[in-house]
């Protein structure tokens, strides 16, 4: 896994704008099974990558937060919501809570999430690769395969399996 990870930007890179033209396509004209073929996909690949030898999205991005994650999370901490964004969180350009610093605080050595319980939506759902209506999120998608060892291997066993026109 080390070893894919440090490749993984300049795969990404050398790979973007063939990545870039074939999710336009997919977005222009999505095949009727595409939710089907994701959830099948994604399941495939989980299989075979273990997210506790990789924790690299906790590490280099991080997600964005919700109030109702605020809320949940502090709950948890046994801190005001208000304490809570005091301690961990900022707010980014676009002025959504997001974390002070990476590699995320909650994230252990041993790549555990120290709130994994009651982490942010945005954790529970990356990479995204098993949501409905994939070909809505391209821009997103194009910056998870530069950090997701997963998200890149989904988006070439895609390539793979959907016609090439
Ligand atoms: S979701 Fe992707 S980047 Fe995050 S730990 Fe799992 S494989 Fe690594
Ligand atoms: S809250 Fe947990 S899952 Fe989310 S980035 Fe931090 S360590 Fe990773």
């Amino acid at each position: 896994m080390e070893d894919f990870l440090k490749d993984l930007p300049k795969k990404a890179n050398q790979k973007h704008q063939e990545n870039k033209k074939f999710l336009a396509k997919l977005k222009k004209k999505p095949p009727k099974n595409l939710d089907y073929l994701m959830a099948d996909l994604h399941e495939k690949e989980f299989r075979q990558t273990d997210c506790l030898t990789c924790a690299n999205c906790c590490k280099t991005t991080g997600p964005l937060f919700t109030n109702a994650d605020i809320e949940r999370i502090a709950k948890k901490l046994r801190l005001k919501p208000t304490q809570f964004i005091d301690a961990y969180l900022r707010l980014d350009e676009d002025n959504d809570y997001v974390l002070q610093n990476v590699p995320c605080v909650f994230l252990g050595t041993d790549n555990y999430c120290s709130i994994y319980d009651v982490r942010p939506k945005a954790c529970r759902e990356y990479p995204h690769t098993d949501r409905k209506k994939f070909h809505q999120i391209n821009n997103l998608t194009l910056k998870n395969v530069a950090i997701c060892p997963a998200a890149y291997n989904i988006v070439e066993a895609m390539k793979q399996s959907l016609p090439k026109k």
